[in-house]
């Protein structure tokens, strides 16, 4: 069959539209680049807020809209796992596939292709195993419905083969997602992830390491980590710093020239270990996305976040010293309820004093069946959305001055893409250590080199985004 998957949301989601190409891949299901081309379409969704689930909604609507007779209609991913009832009653929706039943698309697949044709139909229920999880919510009239216990030596095979699959997929570019562990352990008051995600489970470090040995071979030159909660690998298999051992065993089979990039640490799971490890492997790259949503020790209190600042600046300064140059990169949350004049002036203060290289804002939002959705004194949209416009007008000239200090410097860029300007001068696109895929800015460079190889670059000009230079 031929199949489209489009993946709404963050990295970690982008990883599990990969497994479900490998999977659809190895079964000789063939990717095509439009939906209007596929016999089944999925759609990889996104529960973070509001916006996302409205996004998602709008997109389903818009597939179910366009689907033809024969077409399929998927949705997999946060969204079909939060809000399961209100994916199912979009027209046109076939089947849902949990964040941990992705690795079943193969089944459904094969489901579809056994005659299960698409639309209104009796409800019924295909006998799919699902792996590490209690069935999900029964199924809307004409849904498919996946059933099973958790866990069976066959499911475990499943998973092996899925791995195996995984790894010789087609490289889209040299970086690559690898996630260590799904789930979290924490409450945030904000946060939804949890209620759907359950609590953090580890990926086995021998799987880690597998994969990650195999996409070296197979040429990615980035392994970028991903989890709920990177620095809490490990909590669930016993093990004491287990990020660091991960890091560590990492680096024994990672050659010397592919970057390993970390995501999403927590500040407290950051430990002298962790930070010792870090600097002392070249793999590693000296960059940390800590998210610390705000920096008032009331307001994190009623986020149930550590409250302790003065914690998270002696860690950042133990980071910094330890690796003078590391690019730290945060996100932070605005108009959280009751979010006082004072705390908003407080969490400015602190990114002055402590000068992140890059930071994201998010506007709070209101999420039903969160602790926050249910305290008072929420914070006028207009409000919000002022205090939006200060922290990022506070935080551009701080991201200007840490770009500003590589002028005249060589640093190493991993290049991406490559194109002319007006003129006919050629230039690279690429990202150099202190750049995560998506998220941070680019490095662009006066030159020719092949897409994938890694250059030296004297930068000559930075801006509060980007920096430019040419080849060294
Ligand atoms: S650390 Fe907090 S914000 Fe992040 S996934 Fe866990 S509960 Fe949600």
């Amino acid at each position: 069959m031929r199949y489209y998957i489009l993946t709404l949301g963050c990295p970690k989601n982008s990883v599990d539209s990969e497994g479900m190409h490998s999977i659809l891949a190895a079964q000789g299901h063939t990717a095509v680049p439009s939906s209007s081309e596929a016999d089944v379409v999925i759609v990889n969704t996104c529960s973070f807020i509001a916006a996302a689930r409205d996004e998602t909604l709008a997109v389903l609507r818009e597939m179910g809209e366009q689907k033809q007779p024969q077409q399929h209609l998927v949705a997999a991913g946060c969204m079909a796992e939060s809000h399961t009832a209100l994916v199912q009653a979009v027209p046109g929706v076939d089947a849902t596939l949990s964040t941990q039943q992705w690795m079943q698309i193969g089944n459904v697949v094969r489901q579809f292709e056994n005659g299960a044709a698409s639309g209104p139909r009796p409800s019924r229920s295909l006998d799919i195993p699902v792996i590490g999880m209690s069935a999900t919510a029964p199924a809307a009239p004409g849904m498919i419905a996946l059933v099973g216990d958790p866990v069976t030596p066959e499911q475990v095979q499943g998973y092996a083969d899925w791995r195996t699959t995984q790894i010789r997929r087609t490289m889209n570019g040299p970086s690559a997602y690898l996630k260590i562990s799904d789930g979290c352990n924490l409450r945030c008051a904000f946060c939804t992830i949890p209620s759907f995600k359950g609590d953090m489970r580890s990926k086995p470090m021998g799987a880690i390491l597998g994969e990650a040995q195999e996409l070296a071979a197979l040429g990615v030159r980035e392994i970028v980590l991903v989890a709920q909660h990177l620095t809490d690998y490990g909590r669930d298999l016993k093990l004491t710093d287990g990020l660091a051992t991960l890091l560590d065993e990492l680096c024994q089979v990672v050659p010397q020239d592919t970057w390993i990039r970390l995501m999403y640490a927590y500040p407290h799971g950051i430990t002298p270990r962790l930070i010792e490890t870090m600097a002392r492997h070249p793999q590693i790259c000296k960059y940390l996305d800590m998210p610390l949503q705000h920096a008032h020790s009331d307001m994190l209190r009623r986020m149930r976040r550590p409250p302790d600042t003065e914690r998270t600046k002696a860690t950042i300064a133990a980071l910094r010293e330890a690796m003078p140059d590391l690019a730290l990169r945060s996100t932070f949350i605005v108009g959280y309820p009751g979010e006082t004049k004072e705390e908003f002036k407080a969490l400015l203060a602190f990114l002055e004093a402590v000068q992140i290289d890059r930071v994201g804002a998010f506007r709070y939002s209101q999420e039903p069946g969160t602790h926050a959705a249910t305290l008072p004194n929420q914070v006028p949209a207009y409000t919000t959305e002022r205090r939006w416009h200060r922290l990022m007008q506070t935080q551009q000239p701080i991201s200007y001055e840490r770009n500003r200090r590589w002028e005249g410097r060589t640093i190493t860029v991993l290049v991406e893409g490559k194109g002319e300007t007006e003129d006919g001068q050629p230039l690279l696109v690429g990202r150099s250590f202190r750049d995560a895929p998506e998220v941070d800015g680019q490095v662009f460079i006066w030159g020719e080199a092949p897409a994938g190889s890694m250059i030296q670059a004297t930068i000559t000009e930075a801006t509060a985004y980007d920096l430019w230079g040419e080849l060294a």
